[in-house]
């Protein structure tokens, strides 16, 4: 029987490679429902191009403009966030795929867990956020959650298999798009510069994230959860030819890893077929034309977010949730040319200073937390203009 997609985020970087996997596989995988922000036009051609059920756009004022150039389609139109948790709860859905980007991703992941469907997690912020609870929703409800982040796809497939205890994880980086500029230019660095990614094509927000490492430190956590290991067994290298996806450590000494040229549909087709691989036309990974891989500490004083995000793990409660929120409003902001590169980790301090600590949050506390992290990382950003 086809699996029965709700598609979180089609219209961006992960949505788009998940419909190639759906129109390389029709036998395996049906469409039932896309969402998106506020990209209407790009909504509509893919809800037509794989015959959705519904699709929802999360911004109110493209309504009209969806429903119009849905209209003459027995496609139906919602819009709102409310609207992306009711369509993740249909019985039509078996998987969905959580494709949004940032905070916005918590809510429909646990609607998607209450409801009992299979999840292949791409928004690794629903487990900075909320890993906690959501982990042990997810273990109380039974559902699985793949993960699509390459990393942890790479841990995830080198952990396949074994059943005895890991001595650590390594988790790899490729170092960003400003690994070769020194310390003291990060300050001048454009959002166009630091916008291209030496090896991945990705949606704005986590490039950016790349570039500060606040990603690294974002998928360290996402690990944590994920896996049940703590923060001590969970490492960083930098591994600039993103050959090497991730690597595991036993007990024996032996140390597994997965590899492969940088492409998403793997970690994507992997998280939908499990336990089978696709059949993909992908080019064949040439050895001798990577003769050399190389690994690297990272710089940890040129990017404080790495240790600020090991920090947020081993306090734990809304720490992290602090960081996810001020980081977002922050990197937002960089991308608009309202601040400085460095004003990003400089607004995540500020907010991490500042606000409320809460040990044991429920969803209404992460609520809060995330506003509150917000308003005070835009207090900091008042005072750097
Ligand atoms: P993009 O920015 O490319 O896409 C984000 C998607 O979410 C778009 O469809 C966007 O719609 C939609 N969206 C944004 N805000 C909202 C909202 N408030 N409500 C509903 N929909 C919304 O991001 P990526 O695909 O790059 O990343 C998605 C997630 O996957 C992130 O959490 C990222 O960290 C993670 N990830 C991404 C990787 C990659 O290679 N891109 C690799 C590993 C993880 P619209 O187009 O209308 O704005």
């Amino acid at each position: 029987m086809k699996q029965r997609l709700s598609i979180l985020g089609s219209t961006g970087s992960i949505g788009v490679q998940t419909l190639d996997i759906v129109a390389e596989n029709p036998e395996l995988f049906e469409v039932n429902s896309l969402v998106a922000g506020s990209n209407w036009q790009l909504l509509a051609k893919q809800a037509i191009e794989f015959d959705a059920d519904c699709v929802v756009i999360a911004d109110t004022t493209k309504y009209e403009a969806l429903r119009d150039a849905l209209s003459a389609y027995p496609i139906k139109v919602y819009t709102g966030s409310d609207a992306i948790c009711q369509v993740v709860r249909s019985g039509e859905v078996d998987v969905v795929v959580n494709a949004l980007v940032g905070y916005a991703g918590l809510h429909p992941t646990i609607a998607a867990i209450e409801a009992g469907k299979k999840i292949a997690l791409a928004n690794k912020e629903t487990l900075v956020v909320g890993g906690d609870l959501v982990m042990r929703l997810a273990t109380e409800k039974r559902v699985p959650i793949l993960p699509v982040d390459s990393e942890h796809s790479a841990i995830f497939q080198c952990l396949t298999g074994e059943r005895s205890p890991i001595r650590r994880m390594i988790v790899t980086c490729s170092g960003g798009a400003l690994r070769d500029v020194p310390k003291e230019q990060l300050r001048d660095v454009t959002p166009e510069r630091a916008l291209k990614h030496p090896q991945w094509s990705m949606g704005a927000k986590i490039t950016i994230d790349s570039a500060t490492l606040v990603n690294k430190g974002f998928e360290v956590i996402e690990a944590h959860w994920l896996f049940g290991v703590d923060a001590d067994r969970i490492s960083v290298l930098i591994h600039p030819q993103s050959i090497v996806h991730s690597m595991v450590e036993f007990e024996d000494g032996a140390i597994k890893a997965q590899l492969g040229t940088p492409d998403m549909h793997m970690p994507i087709s992997y998280a939908l077929m499990y336990p089978y691989r696709a059949s993909r036309p992908s080019e064949r990974f040439d050895f001798l034309a990577n003769p050399t891989l190389t690994f690297a500490e990272p710089d940890r004083d040129k990017y404080p977010a790495l240790d600020i995000a090991y920090d947020c793990m081993r306090r734990g409660g809304t720490a992290a949730c602090v960081m996810n929120g001020s980081n977002e409003v922050a990197v937002a902001a960089f991308l608009a040319g309202k601040c400085r590169f460095t004003d990003i980790t400089a607004a995540i301090e500020y907010s991490l200073e500042r606000a409320t600590f809460i040990e044991h949050p429920t969803l209404a506390d992460y609520e809060a937390s995330n506003e509150e992290s917000r308003r005070l990382a835009e207090e900091y950003l008042r005072q750097c203009k």
